[in-house]
């Protein structure tokens, strides 16, 4: 669920248009194809990465109040890495190597029935 930037209900993610205000939240009727909307009466370029850094080559530009590439400068450009827990590095560790353990349990068997004998 999202919710519509004009009347703040909540919709369907996949909605084309909110059910409430009518207002168009994908763009050219395509549910993948976000379409960022300005929510009070300042342009959405100017929290725009690509307004800032000079790429943007949109007409609409500097004035538009949606945008369907919206990058919002505040937030950074890489997802944060998530944090692993140590128990969590071991039992990747582990079960990447797990050949070589299955190795050096049959060489420890191998050992104990000699040592048996
Ligand atoms: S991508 Fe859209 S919001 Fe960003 S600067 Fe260009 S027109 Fe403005
Ligand atoms: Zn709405």
């Amino acid at each position: 669920m999202s919710e519509c930037p004009k009347c703040h209900q909540t919709v369907d993610a996949q909605a084309l248009e909110c059910p409430y205000c009518r207002t168009a939240l994908k763009a050219y009727g395509h549910p993948g194809m976000k379409l960022y909307r300005a929510t009070g009466s300042e342009p959405l370029c100017l929290s725009c990465l690509y307004h800032a850094d000079d790429t943007c080559n949109f007409p609409k530009r500097p004035d538009a109040m949606d945008c369907t590439l919206y990058r919002d400068r505040a937030q950074p450009l890489l997802p944060t890495a998530p944090s692993y827990t140590p128990g969590f590095q071991l039992k990747t560790w582990m079960s990447r190597n797990l050949v070589w353990f299955a190795v050096l349990g049959l060489i420890l068997l191998s050992l104990l029935i000699v040592l048996v004998r």
